[in-house]
Formats: structure tokens, C-alpha cells, sequence
């Protein structure tokens, strides 16, 4: 799977893509993550992607022109199954979004900047818009990465244990259960004893309960969805 980000500020994403699980992904090359600096289709020596908008009011507003061009150069050398606008107003991302979007090949995520993007792009450049989270971010880059890892670690041989993304959290509409490690005791603070006891059918079912437990507890609303 290939993304391909286009932003106005390329250093916000120098971490998140070069650490831990998605560098382990990139080196394997189960995902290919390209990084667009904006500023390089600029139509200016100063480099300017973006102007006041029109109509006035605080704010400078990301031109269609160099977005146009890198999209256009993207779309030159493959095809994209989806331009992604990183938007608070877009679809509301969720683990079920991030399950269909890991099945994609080729998506394009684009990042808006201060006021956001020239509202000609969004009627004609993106094909769907995705927010993640009711509260307004500086940029979009922070967003995409949070689309591009939670996309990523489902594709197939990403995560060490495949199964281990299956018993995560939202999978099955269940939040995840309880988990522990060494030392079984710390100032009196004990691990539940069946973990202990080496019988994985009662220790899966014990894991299977816990987690019914805590989405009633937690989030009764996703026993309700089907
Ligand atoms: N004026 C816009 C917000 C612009 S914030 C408004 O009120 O809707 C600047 C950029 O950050 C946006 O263009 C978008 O790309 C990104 N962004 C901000 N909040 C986001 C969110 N919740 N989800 C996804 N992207 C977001």
C-alpha cells in the first residue's frame, strides 16, 4: 500500500513514520509512505502556497495552483483509489473507516494549513474529506498520520502477531481487555490468577468476558451498534 501526503510543512512528519511499528513497515515494504512538500510546485521563487482570502477576515487560505500540480503529477505516474482532504468537517474516522481504507492501494492525503484549503479543491480535486476528532488541529499533518498508523498496522504482516490487531480495541465492536506483564505481584498489587494458570481456552474466554465487561462499563453506545 502506498500513501502519498501532500503538505505545506513536511517537517511536522518527519517523526511519526520513522519509529517503531510503521519504520519496521516501511522497511519491510509493506508500505510505502511519500511525503510532498507543497512549496516545491509553488508557482513563485518565494515559494508561496498560500494568499489572503478573498473577502478578508484572519487567515491565509492553501492556493489551488500547487496543489493541482502535485496531484496532477501524482496522477500522472498511477492511479489513486481515493484524494483524502483532511478536514474537521469530513467523515468522522473510525476503526471501521481504517479497516476499508487498509484494503485500498494507492491513496493520496492531503493536508490543510492555517485557514484551511481554496474551497475549489474540495469540489474538485479530493474525492472524500475525513476528520479525526470534533476539535480544530493547526494543520492536517498530525491528522494524516494518525490515519496513515492506524491504517497501516492492519496491513498484513505489519504487526508481529497478526492476530494481535484482530484483539485490539473497536474490532467486534468490543474494547480491548485488561492486559499484564511482570512482576505477577508489586506492592501488593496482584495479576489476576487465571492469567497464571497456563489454560489458554479458559484464559481466552476470561479475556472474552473482561472485554464485554468493560465496553458495558465504558462504552455502553457500542453494544447498540451492530
Ligand atoms: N478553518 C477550518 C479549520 C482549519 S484548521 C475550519 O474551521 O473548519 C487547518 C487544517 O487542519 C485544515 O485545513 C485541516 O486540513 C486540518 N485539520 C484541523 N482539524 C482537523 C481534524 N479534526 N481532522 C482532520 N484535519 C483537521
Amino acid at each position: 500500500m502506498r500513501f502519498d501526503i501532500i503538505t505545506c510543512l513536511p517537517g511536522l512528519l518527519d517523526g511519526p513514520f520513522n519509529d517503531s511499528i510503521l519504520k519496521r513497515a516501511r522497511d519491510k515494504k509493506l508500505v510505502d509512505i511519500h511525503v510532498h512538500d507543497l512549496r516545491n510546485f509553488a508557482h513563485n521563487k518565494h515559494r508561496q502556497v498560500d494568499d489572503y482570502a478573498y473577502g478578508g477576515g484572519a487567515g491565509m487560505v492553501l492556493m489551488i495552483e500547487p496543489i493541482y500540480k502535485c496531484i496532477k503529477k501524482l496522477k500522472s505516474q498511477r492511479s489513486y483509489d481515493d484524494i483524502i482532504y483532511m478536514s474537521p468537517d469530513g467523515d468522522l474516522f473510525n476503526q471501521v473507516e481504517a479497516n476499508k481504507l487498509s484494503l485500498k492501494k494507492n491513496i493520496i492525503i492531503l493536508c490543510g494549513h492555517y485557514k484551511g484549503v481554496d474551497e475549489r479543491i474540495r469540489e474538485h480535486l479530493v474525492t472524500r474529506e475525513i476528520s479525526i476528532g470534533n476539535y480544530v488541529l493547526s494543520g492536517g499533518e498530525l491528522a494524516a498520520a494518525v490515519v496513515v498508523d492506524a491504517v497501516t498496522r492492519l496491513i498484513p504482516g505489519v504487526l508481529s502477531d497478526e492476530s494481535s490487531a484482530l484483539t485490539d480495541s473497536f474490532q467486534d465492536n468490543l474494547v480491548a481487555p485488561p492486559v499484564y506483564t511482570r512482576p505477577a505481584e508489586f506492592e501488593g498489587m496482584d495479576v489476576p490468577p487465571i492469567l497464571l494458570s497456563g489454560n489458554q481456552k479458559t484464559i481466552e474466554t476470561w479475556r472474552f468476558e473482561q472485554a464485554i465487561e468493560r465496553t458495558k462499563k465504558r462504552r455502553p453506545d457500542m453494544l447498540d451498534e451492530e
